[in-house]
């Protein structure tokens, strides 16, 4: 189905589209390479981890390093072969820089792995379907190579109403998704099904600019009856960024700094969706890709199939470069390409075209001039940005200005650019400014993080001096408890000791108590004398002296009881230690002795008596 109700974008240019130098001829298939230089990131997110070792035999499609993480992608070999390096390699930056990679030797068998296609697809769950992706090791073919599998497992909270296919391709010189739509078409609308099947949208459109006929003929034959709705729109650079083509097909915008799920949008590229289709129905994880290599450096411009970690020299040679005529190597298009100062780098999963082009199909653009605030680039920008002012800003490195001004709505398109008349390289300032304000948040994140980790160090610091604190108190005073307990037992007098009981029950009289308790003593004492002088002369006085003595005897012993109370009522005694047991047991020997001495005495005076029976008394208190 055909559909012509599109939106018109702000801004745009008409650059020359140099489309023709590659899209005449059916895409390539160059020879294979002696050696692949396949690099551990070609995708947004982190690196992936080798899982080979050195010097072993891998097969087409081996998985050769693992995602490492959720936003990574796995690597596969691109054909059998024996793993020869890993480590640092060339890799196709503006800078030159090294970075992971294994490098394979191939045998020239081109053997594949044992594949596990899912036809049935439409039976498995999408979890299942999601991983399938997710281990085939795609990443947008179209863009920044964002993992496929990430960007099709968003929250399930977000419901995705329409699913844009993006067969735009606005670029000069990029002929790849042209002539994949135009040869691949069936496998194109077999990989959007995959996706509807997984996401179910309500809708779903596919865009492309009416610059590709012979594309747009064949998609529409591919669709066919089914409900995908094939949007023609008029050519205009930079169509095919994401919010832009949103906006073209369904006139809805993408707020600034959200992303198209954030209105129920999801975009994929045309290439993306025919990896989708050879993951699932074929089994084969992504280890070639559509590139244009163009250039008027080029004797033979076209599109070639290439495996990954092909050397772009190889490349460049099967499309008959011509080294003296070569000016600039660009990966890329020329308004959003980047120039690579080398050609020992390899190709990866995000290179769209190889672009070698002569000094007078790309001239250096002249010096630039001071801005003249004509206001041409903010008229040229499709995210309707203010250009001159971001330049302004970036100059000043006013980074908060920079931001409320929307920087990172930027897509680099180099439109702005393109129309200066001061040729002011804007968007190299852009792309600074960018680098500079992620590094300084970087930084400040890094700041942010190391700060609550001291401050999470000092809290648990706390918490433990705290802990240590308690403990000290709580042994402290199980300590406390335990010598408590201690002289609560050694208190308690021992029953079978009887200078002890003594001395306990001794403690606890009164002065009363030890006053009656001594007469009656001494009243027993004199008793047990007058019944001895009765028993040797009894006499009727002696006999009456005796009762008396009795009388008082017993008065005196119930004196005693009635001041000690009842028994029960008795109070404590208190502790007696050892040393008063001692001495109390000393004392009471000591008394007794001089008692037996004066009792051993034949005849006694009357002092001698009254002498005895104070020692007596003292004896019986004692005892
Ligand atoms: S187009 Fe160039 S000269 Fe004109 S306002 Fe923008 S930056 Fe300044
Ligand atoms: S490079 Fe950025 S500022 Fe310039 S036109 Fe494109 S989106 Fe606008």
């Amino acid at each position: 189905m055909t559909s012509l109700n599109v939106w018109d974008i702000h801004g745009g240019i008409h650059p020359p589209e140099c489309k023709e130098l590659s899209n005449r001829t059916p895409i390539q298939r160059p020879p294979l390479p002696a050696r692949l230089v396949v690099p551990l990131v070609q995708h947004l997110g982190a690196p992936a981890e080798p899982c080979v070792t050195l010097g072993e035999r891998v097969l087409k499609g081996q998985k050769i390093a693992e995602a490492a993480g959720f936003v990574s992608a796995p690597v596969h070999a691109p054909t059998s072969g024996t793993v020869s390096f890993i480590g640092p390699q060339p890799y196709p930056h503006v800078s030159g820089m090294l970075s992971a990679a294994v490098v394979i030797d191939s045998d020239g068998q081109d053997e594949w792995i044992e594949l596990q296609p899912q036809p049935d697809y439409r039976a498995a769950q999408p979890d299942q379907l999601l991983e399938q992706i997710r281990q085939a090791g795609i990443s947008g073919l179209g863009g920044a190579g964002f993992p496929t599998a990430v960007k099709l497992n968003g929250p399930p909270t977000r419901e995705i109403r329409a699913l844009i296919i993006n067969g735009t391709e606005c670029e000069p010189y990029i002929t790849a998704d042209d002539r994949l739509m135009r040869e691949k078409a069936n496998e194109l609308v077999a990989g959007i099904e995959i996706l509807v099947h997984l996401i179910q949208p309500k809708q779903v459109l596919i865009g492309i600019e009416d610059n590709k006929p012979e594309a747009i003929e064949a998609v529409r034959t591919a669709v066919g009856e089914r409900g995908f709705l094939v949007k023609v729109f008029p050519t205009k650079y930079p169509s095919g960024g994401e919010k832009q083509l949103i906006q073209i097909l369904t006139g809805e915008e993408v707020p600034s700094g959200g992303l198209p799920a954030d209105i129920g949008m999801l975009c994929q590229n045309v290439g993306t969706c025919v990896a989708i289709h050879d993951a699932v129905l074929l089994g084969k994880p992504l280890i070639s890709r559509v590139t244009t290599l163009t250039g008027e450096a080029l004797a033979r411009p076209m599109n070639v199939e290439a495996l990954i970690g092909t050397p772009v020299a190889d490349l460049l040679e099967f499309a008959g470069l011509d080294p003296a005529r070569v000016n600039r190597l660009i990966m890329g298009g020329p308004m959003m390409g980047y120039t690579l100062p080398s050609m020992d780098v390899p190709l990866i999963k995000t290179t769209n075209c190889l672009l070698a082009s002569t000094l007078s199909e790309l001239p250096p653009p002249p010096p630039a001039l001071p801005c003249i605030r004509c206001g041409e680039c903010a008229e040229a920008c499709p995210a309707s940005l203010l250009p001159q002012q971001l330049h302004f800003f970036a100059l000043g490195q006013e980074h908060e200005q920079l931001k409320a001004y929307n920087l990172f709505d930027c897509i680099e398109c180099g439109a702005c650019a393109y129309v200066c008349p001061s040729s002011i390289p804007l968007v190299q300032y852009y792309r600074a400014a960018k680098g500079e304000i992620r590094e300084l948040e970087q930084k400040q994140q890094k700041a942010e993080h190391s700060k609550q980790r001291f401050e999470l160090r000092q809290e648990r610091l706390r918490r433990a001096e705290e802990q240590k604190e308690a403990d000290r108190k709580a042994r402290a005073e199980r300590a406390a408890k335990a010598k408590a307990a201690q002289a609560e037992t050694s208190s308690v007098p021992n029953q079978d000791d009887p200078v002890a009981r003594v001395q306990a029950q001794k403690a606890g009289l009164s002065e009363q108590q030890k006053k009656l308790k001594i007469e009656a003593s001494m009243a027993q004492v004199a008793l047990k004398k007058a019944e001895k002088q009765l028993a040797m002369h009894a006499t009727p006085e002696l006999e009456a002296q005796v009762n008396e003595l009795r009388t008082a005897a017993a008065n005196a012993q119930k004196a005693l009881d009635e001041a000690a109370g009842p028994a029960d009522a008795s109070p404590t005694a208190p502790p007696v230690n050892d040393e008063a047991a001692k001495k109390a047991k000393i004392e009471a020997a000591m008394l007794r002795a001089q008692v037996r001495k004066l009792e051993k005495l034949d005849a006694r005076d009357a002092d001698q008596d009254a002498e005895l029976s104070r020692l007596q008394a003292q004896l019986t208190e004692a005892e």
